[in-house]
């Protein structure tokens, strides 16, 4: 009855094309007969739509669109409804067959009229424009979407922002807005156009100064401007991971961003100079010294580096060579210094402007946060969540592993979601819901972040074990996890590893994984930069606390996951919306809407789960009221009796010979299609 199994393990995007596609049971194949209207899997565009000219058995043969004509098993057609409005639809639930061919035609479809956004219920898809629609957000736009209800409008962020904001309001709960898509998809554009929606809807039109306003607005371009860098996926990627760009400008908007953050002339002066610092660092070479093994600086310029980088740091200049080009070695029976040979002395050098960097941004991070929360009488809260995508690339490394690891999690609250709205609102109506299969991405989440046991943990033990290499790692991980049915050991190899994710497997290199794992400030960059003039550098390396000893081993991952879980808990606590970005093509261009890379995106982002939850049981229902509005003229001998709403609701049902539906305490539950059929009786009336 209606049941799927809930299961992506697609090799590449061609494995996924074969993925079935069922959603929900509608008794496709009874249905098609020749000359039906249908849909074909095809290897180029993922769907093509043709005619039915001759059936064998259950064997179809259909004549596309494009004059070819392609046999197929009647179970993998899927009808085509040559009733769809030419315009598309706002709402994918509106679709009267609601199956993957349909979803994506129907994204298609309005991406070329530039309707870019679309509903799935309550989800919000956005299709990358890749152009300035400026006509979607002028202020008219908004005045708009302020006055209007949820859902009475089109699809937009905007309504999105206005129904999270009126529900904090009017009934004290609090909201988050989770935009997530992958690399390029627009999530940080549309969260920017969200932000600006918020802060006009608060009675605040973003005015000049330092209001909490613009302070929020005004903290993305500061931390863009620190956080991102150009990719191949995004030519503006939140990388926290260019042609055609005035620096000129570019630097007083970061400015005046900064001022309007409440950042101290002082504290700006400051930024620059470190910024300034960490570009020279990175020209600082070094060649061999004079003793065996040991390293000096490369040439005059290298001389000239080192010194610009020690005066912007306000740190000693010798303690810098040394910091660079020595390591102290501290054994339970002596103090040794040693010295880096120049490729040591690289990676030292490397080490530090890592550092640094990243210091300085989380100093940023940390300053917006309570130049924002300084607004003491505001008690309920909207936050806008702007996350990174799945990321599966030919090499993946520790960060890949984290960014998924995230990504899973958030898939299991969606999911949960997704799922949790349906069920409650059948459990609301008293309906039976039992049919709903519901498979969790939990294994894989263990998999990863469990305690003891889980990949985190055994690499936090790798890495505190003196001898650990890569592959005793992999070992450990390959002897622990040879039964799990989501970790793979390829073939061939001796430290790679694959996880079989949500949205597909990923293989990942764990060459660096114990070494990105390790989180700690070498002690003589510490100590440098602790004894700066500058208090604001000496201010990023506070001295450490005494207890913790050199040796003691501190992990990336595990602070990672202590964050994550962090996120999870304020993500409880609030009433989740979702808008799903869509990335329509890889060339990054307007007006190209590429099925399969689109496809592939609606099943790693849930949205098809979504909708397929959602086909499983009822996808469309009506109050009483609005069932019998629009269908009394189906049955208009009620008028004459005295009927309870539900029963001739009933009576409506049972006189057109549908079955399946159900009867909740205050509205009509239909089935999938039931209410084009209803509506096809309407329009013969
Ligand atoms: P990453 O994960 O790499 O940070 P992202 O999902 O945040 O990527 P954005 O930086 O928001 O991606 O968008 C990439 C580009 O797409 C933008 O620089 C812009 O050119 C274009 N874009 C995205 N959304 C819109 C929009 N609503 N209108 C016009 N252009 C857009
Ligand atoms: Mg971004």
């Amino acid at each position: 009855r209606g049941s799927y199994i809930y299961r992506y393990s697609s090799h590449g995007l061609l494995a996924s094309l074969r993925y079935n596609a069922r959603m929900g049971s509608y008794g496709m194949a009874e249905n098609i007969m020749v000359d039906s209207h249908v849909w074909v899997e095809d290897p180029e565009v993922a769907w093509i739509h043709g005619v039915v000219v001759d059936i064998k058995a259950d064997q179809a043969t259909v004549k596309t669109n494009d004059d070819r004509e392609v046999i197929a098993n009647l179970s993998k057609l899927y009808i085509k409804d040559d009733e769809a409005p030419s315009e598309g639809v706002e709402d994918m639930t509106r679709l009267s067959y609601l199956h993957e061919p349909a979803v994506l035609e129907n994204l298609a479809t309005r991406y070329g009229l530039n309707e870019i956004y679309t509903y799935t219920g309550n989800i919000l898809i956005a299709v990358n424009p890749f152009q300035g629609l400026p006509h979607l957000y002028d202020a008219d736009v908004m005045e708009k979407y302020k006055e209007a209800s949820f859902k009475e409008l089109s699809p937009h962020v905007f309504a999105i922002g206005g129904i999270a904001y009126r529900e904090m309001i009017n009934e004290g709960r609090n909201k988050c807005i989770l935009v997530s898509g992958e690399s390029g998809s627009g999530k940080t554009e549309t969260t920017k156009v969200l932000m600006r929606y918020l802060a006009y809807f608060g009675g605040h039109t973003a005015g000049e100064g330092r209001t909490v306003e613009n302070q929020v607005l005004e903290s993305n371009p500061v931390l863009e401007a620190f956080g991102n860098a150009k990719t191949v996926k995004n030519n503006n990627s939140s990388c926290f991971e260019l042609d055609g760009v005035n620096d000129a400008e570019e630097y007083l908007a970061t400015r005046n961003a900064m001022d309007v953050v409440g950042i101290s002339e002082q504290e700006q002066d400051a930024i620059f100079r470190v910024v300034a610092a960490i570009l020279h660092l990175g020209n600082i070479e070094f060649c061999k010294g004079e003793d065996a093994d040991s390293s000096s600086l490369k040439d005059e310029q290298s001389k000239f580096h080192l010194q610009m980088t020690s005066e912007l740091l306000m740190c000693d200049s010798h303690s810098l060579e040394d910091a660079l080009c020595k390591r102290i070695m501290v054994t339970p029976e002596e103090v040794i210094k040693r010295s880096l040979d120049p490729l040591g002395a690289a990676v030292s050098r490397d080490g530090l402007a890592k550092t640094i960097y990243s210091r300085l941004f989380d100093w940023l991070v940390n300053k917006i946060n309570i130049s924002i929360g300084q607004d003491s009488n505001s008690r309920r809260l909207i936050g806008v969540l702007d996350i990174y995508g799945f990321e599966s690339f030919k090499a993946n490394s520790f960060e890949q592993f984290c960014i998924n690891y995230t990504n899973e999690k958030l898939q299991q609250h969606f999911n949960q979601h997704v799922f949790k709205m349906e069920q409650g609102e059948y459990e609301k109506e008293e309906i039976d819901w039992s049919y709903v299969e519901f498979v969790d991405n939990q294994e894989v989440v263990d998999l990863i972040e469990k305690k003891p046991g889980g990949i985190i943990a055994l690499l936090d033990e790798a890495c505190m074990l003196p001898k650990s290499t890569p592959e005793t790692f992999s070992e450990k991980l390959y002897q622990t996890f040879r039964d799990h049915k989501r970790f793979i050991k390829p073939k061939l190899t001796r430290s790679d590893f694959t996880l079989v994710h949500y949205a597909g497997d990923v293989r990942y290199q764990s060459d660096q994984f114990l070494d990105k794992n390790k989180d700690y400030v070498v002690a003589e960059h510490q100590d440098m930069l602790n004894a700066s003039k500058c208090s604001f550098v000496s201010g990023l390396f506070p001295p450490l606390p005494k207890e913790s000893s050199k040796s003691k081993f501190s992990s990336i991952g595990a602070r990672f996951k202590l964050q994550l879980q962090q996120l999870m808990e304020t993500l409880n606590y609030t009433e989740p919306h979702y808008i799903r970005c869509v990335k329509p093509n890889n060339l990054l261009q307007p007006t190209v809407f590429d099925n399969a890379n689109v496809l592939h995106q609606l099943r790693s982002g849930g949205v098809l789960e979504a909708i397929r939850v959602k086909c499983a049981g009822y996808p469309t229902n009506r109050t009483f009221i609005e069932f019998l509005n629009r269908f009394i003229i189906l049955a208009p001998e009620i008028l004459k009796g005295e009927y309870e709403a539900d029963v001739a609701c009933k009576w409506i049902l049972e006189k057109k010979g549908l079955t399946g539906y159900q009867i909740g305490k205050s509205k009509v539950f239909l089935r999938a299609g039931q209410m084009a059929e209803l509506d096809a009786h309407r329009t013969r009336v």
